[in-house]
């Protein structure tokens, strides 16, 4: 589900998204294109490593294969923005930024903002399901909830 949003549901305007893509996160982000979710893990000892990192913390082997993930996970942790930092905030608030664990990756958790939902009914555990917001230059994850 392609997300294509108006200013008004809790998510950052496009102008203030954005990320620089390194040989090691590449892949993450061509997925995030094609509204595709995959998590790095290292093909020598099987550990996942989000954010994508250049070598495994487990092993510190260089092989890496990139594994897809349906997105579906539980919120580990979460703030809500309610300040308009710069005034041109103030139209999106609050918005909900999310930590989300990723089931069968070991513990890898991945940020996106909350969407879809009242601010005042996020929750630890709260199950989500993966969304795509598009920006400029490619698509970020934010999540929804998740019945
Ligand atoms: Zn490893």
């Amino acid at each position: 589900m392609s997300t294509q949003l108006p200013s008004t549901t809790g998510l950052l305007p496009p102008e203030f998204v954005a990320f620089t893509a390194s040989p090691a996160t590449e892949p993450f982000w061509d997925a995030a294109r094609e509204h595709r979710l995959v998590v790095p893990r290292c093909s020598s000892c099987g550990t996942f490593r989000l954010p994508p990192a250049v070598f495994c913390w487990n092993c510190r082997s260089l092989d890496v294969e990139w594994i897809e993930h349906d997105g579906a996970g539980d919120l580990y942790s979460y703030t809500v923005i309610r300040h308009a930092v710069i005034p041109s905030m103030a139209d999106v608030l609050p918005i909900v930024v999310g930590v989300v664990e990723l089931p069968g990756t070991n513990g890898c958790r991945l940020i996106g903002d909350v969407i879809g939902c009242d601010p005042e009914s996020v929750h630890i555990g709260m199950p989500l399901l993966l969304d795509w917001y598009d920006v400029a230059d490619g698509s970020v994850p934010c999540f929804r909830p998740r019945a």
